[in-house]
């Protein structure tokens, strides 16, 4: 649980694009994920990954029977490269509108002009999905976690990211802005009260994507309806910080 792979180059994480649940679907590699969701007005990315894996992208969105052309809205959980390389072009191509945190957009101009800046609270709404934007600073200072609700076999689920899980910018030396180890537990402490019954991964680690469609594609049981991952990720996620700095205590 919650390991990773890594590949020489982003486009070696291919993946098979599937039906998560309801109206979301994955589009993503396995270094960095993407999910889109069909709105019945136009379809919301969430993510677009590396520059590199841009055609991956596009098509995992045709094989699942979509159009890349209907992609109204692209929302980036923050602003690093694994999760806005690939806007620019896509918005070219699309005429997509781009969003991201607030506190993220000036540095995200490296990769593309944000159209829309989110602020703790907002909603983006297109079509049947409303999705619930919340300020989680500490990777970044602008990462955001995003919320909404889909509906499968006459049940909602609520379904819900972390916006920004990775513990390389909390290290000495590497940090995002002052203060951003507090940040990080202050944001864990306000996502472990929302309730999640369909947890996606930014990165597929976070969640076991690989592993989980496998099952899903084998079984039809959908093993991404688990309404404890989403606490026991937090706490890992907690833990990797308590390590880190007990880790560079002993090093002093
Ligand atoms: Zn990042």
């Amino acid at each position: 649980m919650f390991e990773r792979k890594s590949f020489q180059h982003h486009y070696e994480g291919a993946m098979e694009p599937f039906k998560i649940i309801g109206n979301v679907y994955y589009v993503g590699c396995f270094s960095a994920s993407s999910h889109l969701i069909d709105t019945g007005d136009g379809l919301i990315l969430i993510d677009t990954g590396y520059a590199d894996t841009l055609h991956l992208l596009i098509n995992s969105i045709y094989q699942l029977g979509f159009s890349p052309y209907d992609i109204k809205k692209i929302i980036h959980t923050h602003k690093h490269g694994d999760h806005t390389g690939a806007t620019a072009a896509l918005v070219h191509l699309t005429g997509a509108e781009t969003y991201i945190g607030e506190k993220d957009a000036e540095s995200a101009k490296e990769y593309f002009e944000p159209d829309v800046l989110l602020k703790d609270g907002d909603v983006v709404q297109l079509g049947n999905t409303e999705i619930r934007v919340l300020e989680t600073p500490g990777h970044t200072i602008g990462t955001i976690s995003l919320f909404f609700e889909t509906a499968e076999k006459g049940k909602i689920y609520r379904v819900g990211t972390f916006g920004g899980a990775g513990a390389n910018t909390l290290a000495k030396g590497r940090f995002d802005y002052p203060d951003c180890r507090e940040g990080y537990r202050a944001s864990l402490a306000r996502l472990r009260e929302e309730t999640v019954d369909v947890f996606i991964g930014n990165h597929v680690w976070n969640n076991d994507t690989e592993a989980k469609a496998k099952i899903l594609k084998e079984t039809g049981e959908n093993p991404f309806i688990d309404d404890e991952l989403w606490c026991m990720f937090l706490n890992f996620c907690e833990k990797r910080l308590d390590d880190l700095i007990e880790k560079e205590e002993e090093q002093i």
